[in-house]
């Protein structure tokens, strides 16, 4: 099983990553390069960027295996502002380029927002702006995220992501990253999923398949929402996600909690923990914790 959360990146770069994530008996991670929200980077460090690759080596994490998410505030589906749509691109670009420095493999990015225009128009802003990026020399693979559909969000049917594909020149350069609880508010049901991987199959391809998200949703299937729960603690339930986690179609592929943080009303600090080191001992060992939240909340009051 190749598992691990969403983790910081922060001032520390990759090297803080993977101990974050080792903390978390995780042996994969995914990391934004700085805040998800902003555009605001810091060159990379190489001399604690070695260290992290070695700290990976040493605890049987495969770099090969690892993900960077792009900020979600780039948006490669609108461009009725040009400077804006050219900074996305650009931005991309260099994003990439900082993956390539940390020798990650896969990035991992929401289609975009239509917000105003035409939908098809969209997505072939899309298509457009991903060839570009992707025409640099490079052998980062861009992964679409499967969305939600909140607000004008594009991505959230098969057929819109096999669109965007089948319309990308390097093919080799392009993948999918499902999200569970996306798929749920997109109205793909994971209580069936070997249906849902059929459906896939047939209009993409499972081998495009390089990253999963595992969350819970808050919401009901079709929901169009996109608020994540923890595992077992939304509408998906456990059972259900276990399945997609220990798929043998997908075996190779990295899981990925981006589950909510545990807060704790008798805090007045206000405190939030970080749920996957119980989520991950969870999954591994196949069985239901309902106790999880209170585990989760001794361990870190500490
Ligand atoms: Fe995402
Ligand atoms: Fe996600
Ligand atoms: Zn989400």
């Amino acid at each position: 099983m190749i598992i691990g959360s969403h983790v910081s990146f922060g001032s520390k770069g990759l090297l803080g990553s993977v101990k974050e994530a080792i903390g978390y008996g995780a042996n994969t991670f995914m990391f934004y390069t700085g805040a998800p929200q902003n555009t605001l980077r810091k060159p990379i460090d190489m001399e604690s960027t070695k260290e992290a690759w070695q700290l990976m080596k040493d605890n049987h994490i495969d770099i090969n295996t690892v993900i960077c998410h792009a900020p979600y505030i780039v948006n490669l589906a609108n461009n009725l502002d040009e400077k804006k749509y050219d900074f996305s691109i650009n931005f991309l670009i260099q994003e990439i380029k900082r993956c390539e420095e940390m020798g990650i493999k896969y990035i991992v990015l929401h289609p975009g927002s239509s917000v105003g225009i035409e939908r098809n128009i969209a997505i072939d802003n899309i298509v457009y702006a991903l060839n570009m990026i992707l025409k640099q020399d490079n052998s980062v693979m861009i992964l679409l995220e499967t969305m939600a559909g909140k607000g004008t969000e594009v991505g959230c049917t098969l057929e819109e992501i096999a669109y965007i594909i089948n319309h990308i020149e390097k093919k080799e350069l392009i993948g999918v990253c499902i999200d569970t609880c996306h798929l749920n508010d997109a109205g793909y049901d994971m209580a069936n999923f070997d249906l849902f991987l059929q459906e896939f199959d047939s209009k993409i391809g499972i081998h495009y398949i390089k990253c999963v998200h595992v969350n819970d949703s808050k919401n009901i299937l079709g929901a169009h929402k996109d608020r994540h729960a923890n595992v077992g603690y939304g509408l998906i339930g456990f059972d259900n996600l276990l399945k997609v986690i220990n798929h043998d179609k997908l075996k190779d592929v990295p899981k990925i909690l981006e589950t909510p943080y545990i807060g704790d009303s008798d805090d007045d600090k206000k405190r939030l923990y970080p749920p996957y080191k119980f989520e991950i001992e969870m999954i591994k060992k196949g069985i239901f914790n309902s106790n999880m939240m209170n585990d989760i909340r001794g361990y870190y009051k500490k």
